[in-house]
């Protein structure tokens, strides 16, 4: 409703602006998107690795402990060289403690010793197979947090292996691998934490806000949370960015298009510009031999979006938008462009129509355009015919002298589409015409309406006593090429001799053995 009020111009904007905002709301949000799935896989992935590597890690300790359960039931003078090389072959290992009936007695680092278990950890459950522990630190290096684990002797509950781990280890493998995508990660055992960001043991329930993954290592009472932004500001920034490029793009691209849309003048003159037009030639044959006598040339327009546009809807344009006279221009460059070509193919004298707008006949270029196309053109080769259409003839004044003009240059006229206007036999008397062109509407009347024949009749008649050479266009059958011809008709023109054709086929059809130039059967 509201477009209604509006200017088109306004609207074009309106548009534009709108489809740009879409554009650039889509646009964004699917790279938030995209972005915040590749963090999340990239969390996932980390996760997975820290799990795998602890999994394995703490696997691979157990088993070396395990193998260690033995020695329990030796002196610690005996084996104690034993334990501290098994300590310092596993990596991040402080010491093995050995514990018989609940007293550790033997230190890989200290040495024999003489301590219960409960003094040194005092909430450790020694009836479990394996349990864990975070240390504030250990007598060797009491600043610096450890990790705990004990495993159990299988024979004896109070005997077993106790190990004190540097828990270095996880961030370390994290950081290394990608730096900034995490803020810092979390050992949970039981009810302390130890953070990255603090390095001294806390209650999990002071941890910062809710870790962005966290895992539980299998067969083990450790957790470990890693905390990560889920979006960056620079996220937001390159998705912001993203949008307002895409939207400005889109939005340019729609004004574009729809001024174009709304502007035929415009998108004629862009057409001229980026050659989307081009030419197509009909032959026109003598009516009698059927041999080619001579061409009509067709201009032709395809748009880059519409596709082909007929000529009879961008003539027009180009006539209301005043634009024929530069589009004609250009169709006579196109021509001379090929003529080099068609004079190959074509004998000396053969005919060239073209197809004149009224508006040009009238305008200041015209006659300096075609003086310019005919010095351009091959000399003594082509006889240029003007097609011109009764509508050109309104000011009879203006139209005779033009006229004479044009037969004193050595061009040839023709009234186009005759039949189709008012009054035409008057024209016909006043204006020295070379040719008739009879409308194709008579043409494919033959045969069908026995009425439309006399009208016929009485233009060719009149064609005769006027020393005019007539023209059949549209002739689509042999029936129409057969009465045409036994009525006197001078040359034939239509689909049942060609199409019109393209240069490369016009050259090809030339090339043929069996073509319209030397026999005409209509098979074009
Ligand atoms: P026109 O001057 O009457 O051109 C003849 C039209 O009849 C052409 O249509 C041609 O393709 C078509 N035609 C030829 N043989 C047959 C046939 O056997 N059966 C049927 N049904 N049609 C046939 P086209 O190319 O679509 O052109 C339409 C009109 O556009 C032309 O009518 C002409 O008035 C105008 N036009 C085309 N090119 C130009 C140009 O370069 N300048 C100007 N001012 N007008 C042009
Ligand atoms: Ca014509
Ligand atoms: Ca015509």
């Amino acid at each position: 409703m509201l477009t209604r009020y509006l200017s088109p111009r306004r609207n074009i904007w309106l548009t534009s602006i709108l489809i740009g905002v879409i554009v650039a709301l889509l646009a964004g949000s699917i790279q938030v998107m995209v972005i915040y799935h590749s963090r999340s896989e990239r969390f996932d992935s980390i996760i997975d690795n820290v799990n795998v590597y602890l999994t394995e890690y703490f696997s691979q300790l157990e088993k070396t402990m395990v193998g260690l359960q033995p020695l329990v039931n030796q002196k610690c003078e005996n084996i104690v060289s034993d334990l501290t090389a098994r300590a310092a072959f596993s990596p991040n290992v402080r010491a093995f403690l050995l514990v018989k009936e609940g007293v550790a007695f033997c230190s890989s680092a200290t040495g024999p010793m003489n301590t219960p278990l409960v003094q040194l950890i005092p909430h450790l459950d020694t009836r479990k197979a394996v349990d864990m522990r975070l240390l504030p630190g250990t007598p060797m290096m009491p600043d610096n947090a450890a990790l705990a684990m004990w495993v159990r002797n299988p024979h004896d509950d109070n005997d077993g292996i106790f190990v004190s781990i540097n828990t270095n280890l996880t961030p370390y493998i994290l950081y290394s691998a990608r730096q900034n995508d995490f803020s810092s990660i979390a050992l949970v055992v039981n009810d302390t934490a130890l953070s990255t960001l603090t390095n001294r043991l806390i209650d999990p329930q002071n941890l910062r806000a809710e870790p962005i993954r966290q895992v539980q290592i299998k067969g083990l009472p450790l957790k470990v949370y890693l905390y990560a932004n889920s979006w960056l500001s620079e996220n937001t920034l390159f998705s912001l960015l993203l949008g307002v490029v895409c939207g400005l793009l889109a939005g340019l691209v729609s004004y574009y298009v729809l001024t174009l849309k709304s502007d035929p003048r415009k998108a004629i003159l862009l057409g001229i510009k980026n050659n989307q037009f081009y030419v197509v030639y009909q032959p026109v044959v003598k009516a009698d031999t059927l041999r080619i006598s001579g061409i009509e040339v067709l201009m032709r327009w395809r748009h880059p979006v519409a596709g082909e546009i007929p000529p009879d809807v961008f003539i027009n344009l180009a006539e209301t938008q005043q634009v024929i006279v530069p589009l004609t221009h250009h169709l006579l460059a196109l021509i001379a462009r090929d003529a080099p070509a068609l004079q190959k193919i074509l004998p000396a004298g053969s005919k060239l129509g073209l197809n004149i707008s009224p508006a040009h006949l009238h305008a200041d270029e015209f006659q300096d355009d075609l003086q310019q196309f005919a010095a351009s053109m091959p000399a003594n080769h082509f006889n240029v015919v003007l097609e011109i259409t009764e509508r050109a003839m309104i000011d009879k004044n203006k139209s005779l002298a033009i006229f004479d003009w044009l037969h004193e240059q050595g061009f040839e006229i023709a009234i186009d589409d005759f039949g189709t206007g008012h009054s035409a036999l008057i024209y016909l008397e006043r204006y020295k015409f070379d040719y008739l062109k009879i409308d194709r509407g008579f043409v494919q009347a033959i045969g069908t309406e026995t009425v439309t024949s006399p009208v016929l009749d009485a233009v060719l008649t009149l064609s005769r006593r006027l020393q005019l050479m007539t023209v059949a266009e549209g002739v689509e059958t042999p029936e129409q090429a057969e009465w045409l011809r036994k009525h006197g008709v001078n040359f034939l023109q239509g689909y049942w001799l060609s199409r019109p054709l393209p240069l490369e086929a016009l050259i090809a059809a030339h090339d043929e053995p069996a073509n319209y130039f030397s026999a005409g059967n209509g098979s074009l």
